[in-house]
């Protein structure tokens, strides 16, 4: 068993803002590291209304190419390279690498973040164009091939989100578990717990429907047996959510992620 803490930048969805909440992103510590878990739009602003200076972390890892998830990887990457002269980790999803994947358009560096980030730079005196691998070492992780973030085990798995475009959840230390954005699935939870997962962190929304489904409701989620929900933490929902819809899903045994919440293991 590794110890480590999760802390939640933010708990927010897509469209959260500060002050009420920011993109769900979390920083795990470990090892005597600290490392991203996704890194959104507001993650760089989360790291600095919470003074945690973006040289203190170490890397980032990514589940899927969302703006609330991933987009934060300019500004992170470039203070990192610019201002900390600092080559950062990054653990990628094989699908999110045009030499892993033959996904067309999910490639994280030509298809979301070439445009803003290739650059020229002098390199003993002579004019290069950045690469992604500028800014970090890569790491491609993959399903069912266990791994580890500065020592603290790792393991992705699959979830359903939007059409066509992959995302993974991930399991740190073989006992907690964090599903990112995707639809609800019973046998993923099942699947989790059978492998002695003994926490869940799961997103969820109590609004109306979203359309096409690609989130979980809290209605379907409320459907599990009561000594599982609550072995689950609520995540990424919406900034009008309100106090009577969180009562309800504590009574029904789930606990509530807020913004700065720290979980130790
Ligand atoms: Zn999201
Ligand atoms: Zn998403």
């Amino acid at each position: 068993m590794t110890q480590f803490s999760l802390q939640f930048l933010g708990t927010g969805n897509a469209w959260s803002k500060p002050p009420v909440n920011y993109n769900t992103n979390a920083i795990v510590r470990a090892c005597g590291h600290a490392w991203l878990l996704d890194c959104g739009l507001l993650c760089p602003l989360a790291l600095h209304d919470r003074n945690i200076p973006i040289h203190d972390i170490d890397g980032a890892f990514i589940t899927h190419l969302h703006g609330d998830h991933a987009l934060g990887l300019e500004e992170f990457f470039f203070q990192s390279f610019f201002a900390c002269q600092k080559r950062q980790n990054l653990w990628l999803p094989h699908a999110f690498s045009r030499k892993h994947s033959p996904i067309e358009g999910s490639d994280l560096w030509d298809n979301c973040l070439r445009g803003s980030m290739e650059t020229l730079i002098y390199q003993d005196g002579k004019p290069r164009i950045t690469t992604l691998h500028d800014y970090a070492d890569i790491h491609i992780v993959m399903p069912q091939q266990p791994f580890d973030i500065f020592g603290l085990p790792c393991e992705i798995f699959p979830v359903i989100h939007t059409p066509q475009k992959p995302a993974f959840g991930i399991i740190l230390d073989n006992r907690v578990a964090f599903t990112s954005d995707c639809t609800f699935s019973q046998k993923r939870i099942e699947t989790l717990l059978d492998r002695n997962v003994s926490l869940i962190f799961h997103e969820v929304y109590f609004s109306a429907p979203y359309p096409h489904a690609v989130h979980t409701s809290i209605d379907e989620i409320a459907e599990l047996p009561e000594d599982i929900r609550k072995l689950i933490v609520l995540m990424h929902y919406a900034d009008d959510t309100t106090k009577d819809a969180f009562a309800s899903a504590r009574k029904l045994g789930f606990q509530i992620a807020t913004p700065g919440m720290t979980f130790d293991f």
